[in-house]
């Protein structure tokens, strides 16, 4: 086994890890070693080639990693940037009714709000200007302004360099997505941050872990540490893994007195994606993809709406059905309007996250008032396509796969909840949050504010999972903001926790 020896080890790369790296680099100046373990290869834009059969590699489970009853599909990214390498750049700031319900006692939006300001610069966050807003987006805006419902335009983060190719989830060839792989861990390295791909850590204990080292994929940038098994000493821990694998990691890890909420309180946004059918060419692949959403059900039915494009791949499995129905929809792919559909989730103690064996299972129960919301969105999306001009929709929980504008008047008789048949229609998330989530108390939490573990000061969690309860809005900037002000804590406490 190869030894290796740091003052801070990083594991993951994503949208926690990443802003980590960065904002701890300065004390590589002061002779501090820092590394940054990252499970999957590093890949730059000059690789995207933007084939779903590549760029799905970079993603576990090739972006389908199952819950136990398979009822929803995860994605999430395995490279340098983690799933920030596919992100559509979609920018929130959480809302304050999500901070109160989260009740983390030191918390406060306006110790975020500086932080949110100085991320969104650095990551170039805007509106974006009218030749990025291809049709899709317009006719979603003009379904929700005829129907007065409450939305606006999303902010983005994209470079001036946004070609706009429209295949942003295979990861941007252009460059102009602002994901840590892009702007913060070139950031870190160059301030001395070593950064270790193909490096998965395997265990972890008391300031140390175990971790393998495997080849670098073809046409990935070479490893410079040889591949084999590492016992890394390190004196102080972040666990950036991601929702799912931070927590499976700590259960693996079996480490003493942690708090027995490790794996719970997860949430996933359940997303679902809906079609219409347009009478004109509308060619959503093209451009950039997302422009818009719609709030006005967020708080009375638990959802919202923003509008999406998809590869042909992926568009199909969305569609719900198999065989000539499913031609009949993608023979229209280039007249396709599409709607995601993010479900606001609450947390269940019967969901959550626990090992069986090497392995890690996700318990996740699409529950009844899931399935209501899920099932009212699609009507939703159904009237914004109508207003916008499809001549039919594809509804997935509808006893009619496609509804035609003549039959519009019938969509509440078609579309119900008995037919939302899961493992039929098709739930995803790109969302995954909680699983060690931050609180004051270690009875009902896993990490403090600062995302240190409770009763283990050398290890923090810093990630989605520190997300008490989902955010219902998409994710990345808070992540950004907590790792930038769990980073601060450490650079103002590092004397102590490096001891
Ligand atoms: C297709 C897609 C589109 C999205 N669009 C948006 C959007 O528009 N706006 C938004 O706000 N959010 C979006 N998201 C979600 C957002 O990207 C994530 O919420 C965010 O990146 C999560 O950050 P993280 O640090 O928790 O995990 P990740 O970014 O997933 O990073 C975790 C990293 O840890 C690594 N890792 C895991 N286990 C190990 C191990 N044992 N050893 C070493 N490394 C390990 C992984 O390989 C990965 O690189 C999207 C996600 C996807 C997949």
């Amino acid at each position: 086994m190869m030894q290796l020896e740091c003052d801070i080890a990083i594991i993951g790369s994503g949208a926690g890890g990443g802003v980590i790296a960065k904002e701890l680099a300065p004390l590589c100046r002061k002779g501090l070693k820092v590394l940054l373990l990252e499970s999957g290869p590093y890949v730059t834009r000059e690789y995207f080639d933007q084939t779903e059969e590549n760029m799905t590699r970079l993603y576990w489970d090739r972006g389908g990693t199952q819950t136990k009853d398979g009822a929803m599909t995860i994605a999430q990214g395995r490279c340098v940037g983690g799933s920030t390498t596919f992100f559509t750049g979609t920018t929130f700031r959480m809302p304050q009714h999500v901070l109160d319900k989260w009740n983390v006692p030191d918390l406060t939006l306006d110790d975020l709000k500086p932080r949110y300001q100085r991320i969104e610069e650095e990551l170039s966050v805007h509106e974006l200007s009218d030749q990025y807003i291809n049709k899709n987006n317009r006719y979603f805006k003009k379904g929700m302004d005829h129907l007065g419902w409450s939305g606006g335009p999303l902010r983005i983060n994209t470079s001036k360099a946004c070609k706009p190719y429209g295949y942003c989830n295979l990861g941007c060839a252009s460059g102009a997505k602002q994901g840590t792989m892009e702007v913060q861990i070139p950031k870190a390295m160059s301030q001395g941050v070593e950064l270790i791909p193909n490096c998965h850590v395997t265990k972890i204990g008391e300031r140390e872990l175990w971790a393998r080292v495997t080849p670098a994929p073809k046409g990935t940038h070479p490893n410079h540490h040889p591949q084999g098994d590492y016992h890394i000493r390190a004196r102080v821990v972040y666990v950036c893994a991601g929702a799912v694998r931070s927590p499976a990691l700590l259960l693996k890890s079996g480490l003493p007195v942690m708090s027995p909420m490790l794996g719970r309180n997860i949430t996933f946004h359940p997303a679902m994606i809906v079609y219409g059918i347009h009478s004109e060419q509308i060619d959503g692949h093209q451009g950039f993809p997302k422009a818009y959403y719609c709030d006005e059900f967020s708080k009375t039915n638990r959802y919202l709406l923003e509008t999406c494009f998809y590869y042909p791949f992926v568009a199909a499995k969305n569609v719900g059905a198999w065989g000539d129905e499913e031609k009949e929809v993608m023979a229209n792919y280039h007249r396709l309007m599409a709607i995601l559909i993010l479900h606001h989730d609450d947390v269940f103690p019967h969901n959550r996250v626990r090992t069986k064996g090497e392995k890690f299972v996700v318990d996740y129960k699409i529950d009844a008032a899931m399935i209501k919301s899920l099932t009212e969105a699609q009507i939703a999306s159904a009237e914004i396509f109508f207003e916008a001009g499809c001549e039919s929709v594809v509804v997935p929980a509808s006893s009619k796969l496609i509804v035609s504008r003549d039959e519009r008047k019938k969509l509440r008789e078609y579309v119900s909840e008995k037919n939302m048949l899961l493992n039929k229609v098709t739930i995803t998330s790109a969302h995954p949050q909680g699983g060690c989530g931050m609180g004051q108390d270690v009875a009902y939490s896993v990490v403090n504010s600062y995302g240190q573990v409770h009763g283990h000061p050398w290890l923090f969690v810093m990630d989605a999972s520190v997300y008490p309860q989902c955010i219902e809005i998409n994710p990345y900037l808070t992540i950004m903001a907590l790792a930038d002000r769990s980073a601060e804590f450490v650079r103002g406490n590092v004397e102590k926790l490096l001891l």
